[in-house]
């Protein structure tokens, strides 16, 4: 009988062993600024009841497959145009692939920007999708070009929607790992020229100022996902997609019935009760990404990007040296050097509390000296 690892790399697909899975350091013990969560758990005034809710939940029954409180209760806090559907995710990432399953054709392509978000790119390896990525704009090292970095190049893009006839476009709307917010109308233009379906991807929604849910019935392209992992529940794995039924009916069939538990269920729709609270979170990371931002222009060696999200990109020199200098004082970001070329020598660090961001300057400082 040959060994399993050799039976495995028989039957696997190649591009399934060519993949690197997607790589979740150790985390134990440091500060940890590497995730984009948000650094405040559920608070203080909501324990008790989220705990009696808890603990009187039937966990001994599959949850509600429809999750229908939980839905109506983020339509509640949504503001969605008349007619508008949510599908419920675990995750935004399953969303991602759930999508990539279901327009699939053979031959067809995923397309999105670099640098952004990986999962976009492997799963579309994994479902067997094509991918194509176009780059954004690099202006570093060019100095009054006047254009943003990390911006999107509309008209390349454009002209590879032309080519590549996409089925799946994603935007991320802040983009991840580059932290800004592409202008809408550039996004509107591409959702105009596109003849497959564009999702725009609002993870960091509560970080930013603009968002397409109000334009969601003007395209009939269009589908907005979210997730309420930056919104201090990346523990219970729950994202969304919105959009028109005539999609989510049909996506709805590849939903696994009993996808999101009964305890997320139950203590998102707890939190989403008072989604005011979550929000004033929000609005304090905000000030506290201000003031990062404003710390780490300070140091000359640092070139720190704007960020419409809920944390910070920044190049230094010797990346990696830094990442492990930051690491040996105890605080955790992610090191992106090496992940994609325009990434070289970028790391990205979130916002924590104002105690552990400070944490983080005062080792880049010692490191920086
Ligand atoms: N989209 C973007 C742009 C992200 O950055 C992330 C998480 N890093 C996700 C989706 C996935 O989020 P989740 O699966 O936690 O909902």
């Amino acid at each position: 009988m040959p060994s399993a690892s050799s039976l495995a790399s028989t039957l696997l697909r190649r591009e399934i062993l060519d993949l690197h899975a997607y790589h979740v350091p150790d985390s134990a013990g440091y500060i940890k600024l590497d995730a984009m969560e948000n650094p405040y758990s559920v608070p203080p005034a909501l324990r008790g009841e989220i705990a009696d809710a808890v603990a009187a939940a039937a966990i001994n029954r599959y949850p509600d497959p429809a999750a229908a409180s939980l839905k109506e209760k983020i339509r509640g806090v949504l503001g969605l145009p008349d007619g508008m559907e949510v599908l419920l995710g675990n995750g935004s990432d399953e969303l991602i692939q759930l999508l990539a399953m279901a327009l699939n054709k053979p031959g067809t392509t995923l397309l999105s920007v670099e640098p952004s978000f990986v999962m976009y790119r492997m799963i579309a390896t994994f479902t067997g999708m094509r991918y194509v990525g176009v780059p954004l704009v690099d202006n570093s090292g060019v100095t009054n070009s006047g254009a943003a970095d990390f911006s999107l190049d509309l008209p390349a893009t454009l002209a590879a929607i032309r080519r590549e006839q996409p089925a799946l476009i994603f935007l991320a709307y802040p983009n991840n790992p580059t932290g800004n917010l592409f202008p809408a109308d550039a996004v509107a233009q591409i959702i105009e020229a596109a003849q497959g379906l564009v999702v725009v991807d609002e993870a960091y929604y509560a970080f930013a100022g603009d968002s397409f849910i109000p334009r969601l019935a003007h395209y009939p392209n269009l589908l907005v996902m979210r997730t309420f992992s930056k919104l201090g529940m990346a523990g219970l794995r729950l994202g969304f997609l919105a959009g028109s039924a005539a999609w989510l009916e049909q996506l709805e069939k590849l939903r696994l019935p009993y996808n999101v538990g009964v305890l997320p269920q139950l203590v998102a729709g707890k939190l989403l009760e008072h989604h005011e609270v979550l929000l004033q979170q929000a609005e304090q990371i905000k000030l506290d990404r201000a003031k990062l931002y404003r710390q780490l222009s300070e140091i000359a060696a640092v070139r720190v990007y704007p960020s419409e999200a809920n944390f910070l990109l920044f190049r230094v020199a010797h990346a990696t040296e830094v990442f492990d200098g930051l690491k040996q004082r105890g605080v955790l970001i992610k090191n992106l050097n090496g992940g994609h070329p325009m990434l070289h020598d970028c790391l990205r660090v979130t916002v924590g509390t104002p105690e552990e961001n400070e944490r983080f300057m005062l080792a880049l400082q010692e490191i920086a000296s």
